[in-house]
């Protein structure tokens, strides 16, 4: 076959190549797949061969002399859309109130949730335009993008109609994910509201195909996990897959619960008991671990990740992108957290956003690792090898990003 692209003198390269058919567990997760002074060759748009040595003749030839190629880096819990920015809360925080005086107050949340009403899709397919610049300037190439801020059908269905508008426009894959149980409403009573997600929300939602996941809140205040069982069952119903916000302020058994209603991931988990890390051991559903949240509200609690590594749980990293409780777009960022909050290596950290953030999204045939017949999606990083990705941190190191084997940054 004809080499379209070339790209050669790479430093180290990050193939992640290993079994596909289960996200990589224990020892296994540390396993990147490293070649030096390799050579990735591609051809429609898919990855042909990887290896040392000579690289094949090819009409583009992109030199990566003293880089780090890695997969394109793949975002599994985003709040990509929505509408104004929670800065003065940021700054009351820094003032000393809490996050519940804050929502008590009529913000937090609340605030996004009037913002993004009062949006019009254009102006959330703008604001959301520019979040994938900075993802794609991070290496961001695949990421999950939540509904979540209408908590009522029309805004949800305008969050998920700009999601779609977005991913069309590319470069980067977007999967949607419907979150109408991120919050009850103001003066709603929980049961009623979780009955309209059910009875409403989800099924116009999976009429128009606007979502491949449903994501429920389960929280003490929020959606108690009798109510968060009834909306999983409800989404499985009619197709879509589950993911939940899991234990993040209390262990309600989220984790648990998760596993239960074979989720595709459990996120957060900063509260999880020994029963939730038990029971994910024994699931393919992924952890989810999003380091940037309790980071950025000056949280001391930590998600065991060393503990769920050991016990056998598949992990992954995700922003949390969203206006509230962790500001940033950027994976590498999350990478660095992962590594001095959750003792991950930088190896374990990188396979958490590639491969196994690939698993959590369905998508680990295709996306992940760079193995001849999945697709060319990949960075090439201005770093000598993949640890400078955590180490070096805080400050731009992509120097280009191919997307279906198109440059793209
Ligand atoms: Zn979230």
């Amino acid at each position: 076959m004809a080499v379209d692209t070339v790209i050669v003198n790479i430093a180290e390269l990050a193939t992640l190549a290993g079994p596909n058919d289960q996200p990589r567990r224990r020892k296994d997760l540390g396993d990147l797949g490293l070649l030096k002074d390799a050579y990735v060759a591609i051809a429609d748009g898919k990855v042909l061969a990887t290896g040392t040595g000579a690289p094949p003749p090819a009409k583009t030839v992109i030199d990566a002399s003293g880089c780090t190629v890695t997969p394109g880096l793949i975002d599994p819990h985003t709040h990509l859309v929505f509408g104004g920015t929670r800065e003065a809360e940021f700054v009351q925080r820094l003032e000393g109130a809490t996050y519940a005086e804050i929502l008590a107050a009529g913000g937090g949340i609340h605030h996004t949730v009037t913002a993004t009403r009062a949006a019009t899709v254009e102006e959330l397919v703008r604001s959301g335009r520019q979040r994938l610049k900075r993802m794609l300037a991070c290496g961001t190439t695949t990421l999950e993008a939540k509904s979540g801020y209408g908590l009522e059908l029309e805004t949800e269905l305008k969050q998920l109609i700009a999601v779609k508008q977005l991913a069309e426009e590319g470069p980067q894959e977007i999967i949607a994910t419907f979150m109408g149980a991120h919050a009850v409403p103001k003066g709603v009573d929980g049961d009623v509201y979780t009955q309209q997600v059910i009875d409403e929300m989800l099924p116009e939602v999976a009429r128009r195909g606007l979502a491949a996941y449903c994501d429920v809140f389960c929280e003490q205040g929020v959606f108690t996990p009798q109510q968060t069982e009834r909306i999983g069952r409800a989404a499985k119903a009619l197709g879509l897959g589950v993911r939940i916000h899991a234990d993040e302020l209390s262990d309600l058994g989220g984790g648990a619960l998760a596993a239960t209603l074979e989720a595709a991931s459990a996120d957060h988990l900063l509260m999880m008991g020994e029963q939730s890390v038990q029971a994910l051991a024994k699931s393919n559903t992924v952890a989810v671990m999003l380091p940037g949240t309790p980071f950025f509200l000056g949280m001391a609690e930590r998600a065991p990740a060393r503990a769920l590594i050991d016990a056998g749980v598949a992990i992954a990293i995700g922003t949390d992108f969203n206006p509230g409780s962790c500001f940033s777009e950027s994976l590498p960022m999350m990478m660095t957290l992962a590594c001095l909050h959750l003792k991950l290596t930088p190896a374990e950290a990188l396979a958490c956003v590639t491969i196994n953030a690939a698993h959590s999204l369905g998508l680990a045939n295709r996306l992940g690792s760079l193995e001849p017949g999945k697709q060319a999606d990949l960075v090439v990083w201005d770093a000598p090898n993949h640890a400078h990705l955590a180490y070096h941190f805080g400050v731009p190191l992509v120097r280009s990003v191919l997307k279906r084997g198109e440059v793209v940054l």
